[in-house]
Order: C-alpha cells, then structure tokens, then sequence
C-alpha cells in the first residue's frame, strides 16, 4: 500500500449497513450507501469497525424488536463509538421501543429513512436519541431507491411503487409504508438507464404491490413495461411480485411476448380456501387464482410461477388446510414460499377467533414446504435436454460457476473462465433437487 493511499484509506469514514425484510428496504438501504459513498464514506460489513451503522428494518416479522437489538449490539461490539440509526417499517411503528434500545442515535420513520446523511450532522454519538417519524397518512411521495452501483450483486433493485391500499387483515404494511403511490415513469427509466451504465444485465422491479403501479401520465404497469423494454443495456426485467386481481389479460400478454420480461410470475395466494381468504380481506378467491395460472400456462407453458402461502391463520381449520394443500398440490405451480402466521399487533387478525396452535402452523409449514421441494425439482427436471440462457452471479472458485434462469431456476456448469454477470445459452442435462446442471453451449 502507498503511503498517500494507506492515509487515505486511515482518514477514509466508513458506514454499516444493514437490511431486514423485502428487496425494496435492500433497494432502500442501498440507496443511503450510495448518498454516503458519494461523501466519501467506504461501506464495510457490519462486523467491521465503522463510523455509522444504519439498520433498516422490516415490521412483517414478529421478531423484529429482538433482531433489532441483537443487530445493535452487534454492531457496538465491533464499534463502540459508531453512530447508530435504525430506519424503515419497524422504526415506523414502534419508534419508542426502538429508541430505548442502548447506543440507538437515531430512529427514522418512512419519510425521513433516505434522509440519514442530513440528521447524521456533524455526526458523533448523541446523548439522548433523536426520532424523527411522521404520521404515515402525511406521505403521498414515493422516494426513489435503485440498488444499481451497490457493491456485490448482479442484479439491480429498482424502485417503482411504495405502499399500498389493500389492508389485508393480517398485515402490517399499509401502517408502517402507508397508502399506494408510484414513482414517474421517467424516474424508473433513469433509473434503468443507471442500472445498465453500471453493468447490470437484469433489473428487478420492486415495490410493496407492484401491479398496483399508476401515474397520471403511466396509468398502469403495461404501460410502465410497455417503455421500460425500450431501455438499451438492459437484457432482462424481473417483476417481483405481483397479486393476482391485478394481472389482467393484456398484461399476461405483454408480459409473455416480451423476451426481455423474464418468464417468471410470483404471484401471492395466502391460502386456498375461500373462507380463510375471505378472513384475510384478501380481494379474490381461489378459483380467480387458479383461472390466471391457467392463463399464463396457456401463453407460457414454461413459467416459472411461485406462490407466497401462509398458513395456520385464525379460522383454518384442519378441512380447510386440506383444502388449501390439495389446491396447490393440483395447481401448475413451481415452488411455494411458506410462512407461518404471526399474529403482528394492531392488526385486525391479532384478535381474530379460531388461533391456530403454534405446533400446528409448524406442522402444515413442513407439509406445504415438502410439496414446495417436490414441485421445485420437478420444474427443474422439465428443463433437462432444453438449451437456456443464464445469467451468471457466482463463481463458486472451483470451476463452477452458477446463475439463473430467467425462470428463476438454479444452473451450474463448470466452467474455466470467470462468467459473472454474463449471460450464457446453457444445454442442460441433470437436475437434482432445485438445481440444472449443464453445459456451455
Ligand atoms: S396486498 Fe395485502 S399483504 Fe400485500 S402489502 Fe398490501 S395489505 Fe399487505
């Protein structure tokens, strides 16, 4: 090391962060990396010394207050005189609790958590906490967040929506992120044009209900799609998720045409009984469910299509567990993502009758996810023989490299030469688990 660049790097601050939750509050987070970066601050690790530690939090989680102190104290252990923030949904609603924890500087709420940079100050450790948490009904801007030029990744978390108006009985998102609003248009293709100018082959478009996209001048996610193929550098768009009500048929269709739009459909279900979606507030029914799979399978044999489930919410009786299993057993589904109900207070489900036993969420978690093993190896054992492309995010430094297929399918092939953040046309010719194994073409 040079003596000008061994002072550099002594004088050089440096920033902690860390993200709980969804790949919006990892946009977010990397977001306020990049205002600190831009300040000159190096971003380092949360196990290594640094001058700030920001933790951005999630509020789905029933564990959130107890990570969050573990996360703290973490921190302190390595840096003891660091300037701690904690920021996002879980500061949202319980500031108070968060603020009490020991070495906690600084709680930010949903409108200010972008705005670390600018309550840090001149920075140093405060002697009484400073919260800074607005009423959510007071938010009606969306903040942009890409995790484009974020150290590490391949991919890029893009930002186009924040909130959301669906208020599902069990959910604690509309109250820490407050109502739907979506960002312009021409601030997510900007941030596109950013991702690609970084090298990023795929974006990822993030939000809490995505297909609720709209602005007066882009009414719908269509249209937003519609522009977003035209950005040059950008091989693939990933959509995180999107509920089933708001995949119409013209978006199906677009979607399905577009080699750009990854042939890959999340699309949440919860529970697939009527009753128990019913109790959920969720706004469709299962039969609705059913009839989009069967649309995107009728212009997309090969999607890769995922379902969120939860299970042992109040009111799901053994018959209407079954009901749900059988459902998804039949359905043309991929994988499953499983989460056992927690009851999050100040949700209207809180205090539903008919609690489920914690045993039991447990055990219709292991069931539901055992079929999840099952469907994953069995769609990835459909890809055998076919040729697909990949694009390359690990090399795992023994001549096996790995990516994903844009139908989010695990590929690894061996390979000499260093292949991140390429994409590469695959043959496979093994599937084990959820995993292809191939060769280069
Ligand atoms: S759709 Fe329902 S579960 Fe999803 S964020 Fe909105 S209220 Fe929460």
């Amino acid at each position: 090391m040079s003596e000008s660049f061994g002072q550099l790097f002594f004088i050089m601050k440096r920033i902690a962060l860390h993200t709980l939750g969804c790949k919006l509050n990892f946009a977010e987070t990397a977001s306020i990396g990049k205002q600190f970066a831009g300040r000159g601050y190096h971003v380092v690790d949360l196990d290594e010394p640094a001058d700030v530690v920001v933790i951005n939090t999630c509020s789905v989680t029933e564990r959130a207050d107890r990570e969050c102190r573990q996360l703290v104290r973490r921190a302190l252990r390595h840096s003891p005189d660091a300037f701690v923030a904690v920021v996002g949904c879980y500061a949202q609603l319980q500031p108070a609790e968060i603020a009490a924890i020991p070495g906690v500087d600084l709680v930010l709420g949903t409108k200010e958590k972008l705005d670390v940079l600018r309550f840090l100050g001149e920075g140093g450790k405060r002697a009484e906490p400073e919260i800074a948490v607005s009423c959510i009904d007071q938010i009606h801007d969306a903040t942009a967040a890409s995790s484009a030029g974020y150290e590490g990744h391949t991919r890029a978390y893009l930002k186009v929506q924040d909130g959301c108006d669906f208020l599902c009985a069990f959910c604690t998102i509309p109250r820490a992120r407050g109502g739907s609003r979506s960002l312009a248009a021409d601030t997510i293709l900007a941030g596109a044009r950013d991702a690609a100018a970084h090298g990023y082959r795929e974006i990822v478009l993030t939000g809490v209900n995505v297909g609720d996209y709209g602005t007066t001048e882009t009414p719908d996610l269509l249209r937003l799609l519609q522009r977003l193929i035209d950005v040059d550098g950008v091989d693939r768009i990933r959509i995180s998720s999107i509920e089933p009500n708001l995949l119409t048929d013209d978006l199906i269709d677009f979607w399905a045409s577009q080699p750009r739009i990854c042939n890959h459909w999340h699309i949440p279900l919860q529970s697939g009984s009527d009753a128990v979606l019913r109790g959920m507030r969720r706004r469709y029914r299962r039969d609705l469910y059913a009839e989009r799979v069967a649309a995107i399978r009728s212009v997309a044999p090969n999607a890769g299509i995922g379902a969120d489930v939860i299970v042992g919410f109040p009111g799901e009786t053994d018959e209407r567990f079954e009901e749900t299993y059988e459902f998804l057993r039949d359905l043309p589904l991929s994988y499953l993502h499983v989460f056992p109900y927690s009851e999050r207070p100040d949700t209207p489900a809180a205090s539903f009758p008919g609690r489920v036993e914690p045993k039991i969420r447990t055990e219709r978690s292991e069931r539901l996810r055992a079929l999840s093993a099952r469907k994953r190896h069995l769609f990835a054992a459909s890809f055998v023989g076919a040729t697909v492309p990949v694009l390359f995010e690990t090399d795992h430094g023994t001549g096996i490299s790995s990516g994903l297929t844009e139908e989010y399918v695990r590929v690894r092939v061996q390979a000499d030469s260093h292949l991140t953040n390429s994409i590469r046309r695959v043959r496979i010719t093994d599937a084990a688990d959820d995993t292809c194994t191939g060769n280069l073409e």
